[in-house]
């Protein structure tokens, strides 16, 4: 489901020495004996010269042919297919199955009442040149998954994109939603948040548009002459309030088995408050255009060549949603390769299979890799190479409405998870471009010494090389092309939610990885609507299938790499500076915070507000703010200095096992020391789990209560200093600084057995 700024992730990290992609190449893995890693490298060599461009064209054909949404006939078909692939890679396969609530939709309506009448077509036409747009009767059609049932009639305000901080504006110029329906565009936060955010507002319904500013002409031409999203192109997509919690909303933290116990329907929190739907530009404009009431700030008006108005009103809008509220079987495709020395221990890998549509981008570029991927892999035990760790493929069903399959599973299979996953590595919809990396700050050495291993299609460096010479020309400052010029490594991003790794980092403690590659198509126009298929993947996204090469080389090799190492490669220093430059976030956030109140107060009292504002337009006073307390971060200061002591111990004790060319040392102490860092990860959850929302458990990161996808880090503290929420704001760095402290302790205990293994 996924779609986030690019790179936006990438910036630089400051650790050690600087190393150059040729010597790092050549170099003694991390977690391996020197003569472990050449015999490791040469593996990875015959893995990558596998992948075939041609035949992920042909797994992307195939499961794109028909709509294969949650429920219908191709989703259980594909994933039966992708059964019968993993068999015939000689992998030990099967199918679980979970029964999930998926509302589909039974009545849709949107008019115009007042001033004159006009009624959305909801409905996306075919295009000629296009021979899967044209299976409407297997279409689901457009709308927002989970929204309730509503039949409203009230009148129209315009909210830009439908954030907090967009209601505060309206709230200035005196305009109220109450009572009102609101017409958000898509983009700036995740979906769920605009009817969430409206209601808290007192709105009644809410309308989800996709303007061409963001993903339509604006961009570019539009489809079919281009890949941009035409007129009638809408986003479908889940508006459940994921930042509770992911899965399916009736069996929250246990697997949707037939026989599990379910909440009623009543009982459900995260279904929308108010009705609400998604519109094309098409259906849009004519409801926009009928508003009046003041003109919309500069930075609210989008792409549709007309004046846009606030409203309310007079502009009056009907607006009926009505679903099915049935439970439906999803079906989760597992394939396992047991593990030669540590089977105990799993190293997971998924993407998923289901679409809204046809889903050519999302997800089948993803899994179409992923199903190459684990061919290679076939071919490889075929020619005597045996993983040290499990290694278990998944491909997921469901993840569109609420990441479904991964979440039923892995709470079905929590105690064991707890026990064995020392990684999982998602990815989702893959372009043509540069490599992202987000995740777990663990494993940030890590896939950048993989980024370095894999060569770009299109240009003779590493996709390293790429990321980094991108960093270089988008650098702002003369410092930060110097900093990227001195460290070795490129920070990756932290992880929020949108795609199945969410239940196995935030609900479970797992480290993960999101990988992909993009930024040089645009695959944003399509998204989630019709058009997103195998016709408009081949005319305008990675036609030659060379990143989708690019993709299953990279994760592939992750995973290999992971499996394969004598010690798990996670990496305690970077980890701890990012976790150090956090504390600094929150520091200086909260000096924003009370010089903003100060100021506020200040201009108040100057009169700036009254001075300036427009007698002829309607004005509300600007009221002072309580300037926020100072709060005494000095128990996070410490444990931040414990977690970089203890990272520095782990390090030196791992540099001693190296010092004789390489790990050698006896299995039984590899498997204890292996086991304490597998350990370290789930130390991040509180079994308490964060203020509000007990599902998501990790202390570093979760999904923004106000961003949807977009993360927070040091999630409770932070979303405690923005909600202005003091009390709790104390309580919470109480309790995140005895998180990292344990963390901490966690880590030495590894480094000292490592150090008594090496003796
Ligand atoms: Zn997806």
């Amino acid at each position: 489901m996924r779609r986030v700024g690019f790179i936006a992730v990438l910036c630089v990290v400051s650790i050690g020495l600087a190393a150059n992609a040729a010597e790092e190449h050549s170099g003694t893995l991390a977690g391996y004996s020197a003569q472990g890693s050449r015999i490791e490298r040469q593996w990875e060599e015959k893995f990558q010269a596998i992948p075939e461009p041609d035949n992920m064209r042909a797994y992307m054909k195939h499961l794109s042919a028909y709509p294969h949404h949650v429920g219908s006939p191709y989703d259980k078909a594909n994933a039966e297919w992708i059964l019968s692939k993993f068999r015939q890679f000689g992998l030990t396969a099967h199918i679980e199955t979970f029964y999930v609530l998926f509302p589909t939709p039974k009545e849709r309506k949107v008019e115009l009442v007042a001033p004159t009448h006009f009624a959305a077509a909801l409905r996306e036409p075919a295009v000629p040149a296009d021979p899967t747009s044209g299976q409407q009767s297997l279409q689901i059609p457009t709308y927002n998954a989970y929204s309730i049932d509503g039949d409203v009639t009230a009148p129209l305000v315009y909210v830009n994109f439908g954030l907090p901080s967009d209601y505060d504006k309206l709230a200035s110029m005196g305009i109220s939603v109450k009572g009102a329906i609101v017409i958000a565009r898509y983009g700036h936060s995740w979906r769920g948040i605009k009817p969430k955010v409206a209601a808290e507002h007192g709105a009644v319904g809410c309308l989800i548009y996709s303007d061409p500013q963001q993903d339509g002409y604006t961009r570019g031409d539009v489809y079919p002459r281009g890949a941009f999203r035409p007129l009638e192109g809408v986003q479908r997509g889940s508006v459940m309030d994921m930042v509770q919690y992911s899965g399916d909303p009736l069996t929250p933290g246990i697997g949707a088995t037939k026989n599990a116990k379910r909440l009623p329907l009543k009982d459900v929190t995260v279904f929308t408050k108010i009705p609400t739907l998604p519109l094309s530009y098409g259906d849009a404009k004519p409801l926009l255009e009928a508003l009046r009431g003041p003109v919309a700030p500069s930075g609210w008006r989008g792409g549709l060549g007309i004046t846009y108005h606030l409203g309310p009103g007079p502009a009056r809008v009907h607006l009926v949603v009505k679903s099915n509220w049935d439970l439906k079987p999803i079906h989760d495709v597992i394939a396992k390769i047991p593990g030669s020395v540590y089977p105990n221990e799993w190293i997971i890998r998924g993407n998923h299979h289901d679409a809204w549509v046809n889903g050519a981008d999302d997800p089948l570029s993803g899994q179409s890799s992923l199903i190459e991927e684990a061919r290679a892999l076939g071919e490889l035990l075929k020619q005597g190479w045996r993983p040290k760790r499990t290694i278990i493929y998944c491909a997921w069903d469901g993840e569109e409405p609420g990441l479904l399959g991964s979440t039923e599973w892995a709470e079905e299979h929590a105690k064991e998870l707890e026990e064995h996953a020392a990684a999982y590595i998602n990815t989702d919809s893959n372009s043509r471009g540069y490599l992202s990396m987000e995740g777990s700050h663990t494993l940030q050495k890590f896939v950048n010494g993989v980024a370095r291993d894999v060569q770009d299609p299109e240009k003779d460096i590493s996709v390293w090389q790429r990321d980094w010479d991108l960093q270089i020309r988008r650098a702002k400052t003369p410092a930060d092309r110097q900093a990227l010029r001195e460290k070795a490594d490129l920070k990756i991003g932290a992880l929020g939610s949108g795609s199945d790794y969410s239940v196995f980092l935030d609900h479970l403690g797992i480290a993960s990885l999101m990988l992909s590659y993009g930024g040089e198509s645009r695959d944003d126009g399509i998204y989630h609507s019709i058009y997103d298929d195998f016709y408009w993947y081949t005319h305008f996204d990675d036609t030659h299938f060379v990143y989708e090469r690019a993709l299953a080389q990279t994760v592939g090799t992750a995973v290999m790499r992971l499996a394969d190492a004598d010690i798990l490669p996670l990496d305690y220093e970077e980890f701890a500076g990012t976790v150090g430059s956090y504390l600094d976030q929150l520091k200086n956030l909260l000096k924003s915070e009370q010089a903003g109140a100060r100021e506020l107060d200040t201009e108040i009292k100057e009169g700036v507000f009254v001075a300036t504002s427009d007698p002829e337009k309607s004005y509300v006073p600007s009221k002072p703010e309580a300037v926020p307390p100072d709060l005494d971060f000095t128990p996070l200061d410490n444990s931040v200095a414990a977690l970089q002591r203890s990272a520095a111990h782990y390090q030196r004790a791992l540099k001693a096992a190296e010092s004789n060319g390489g790990v050698a040392l006896a299995h039984s102490s590899l498997a204890r020391v292996n086991h304490e860092i597998i350990e370290t990860e789930r130390k991040l959850i509180t079994p308490e789990g964060l203020p509000g929302r007990p599902w998501y458990r990790h202390e570093l990161y979760a999904p923004g209560l106000y961003t949807g996808y977009g993360v927070k880090t040091l999630p409770s503290v932070r979303e405690a200093i923005e909600q202005r929420q003091w009390t709790e704001a104390r309580q919470q760095i109480a309790i995140v600084a005895k998180v990292l402290e344990d963390e901490a302790r966690a880590i030495d205990s590894a480094a000292a057995d490592l150090e008594n293994a090496t003796r």
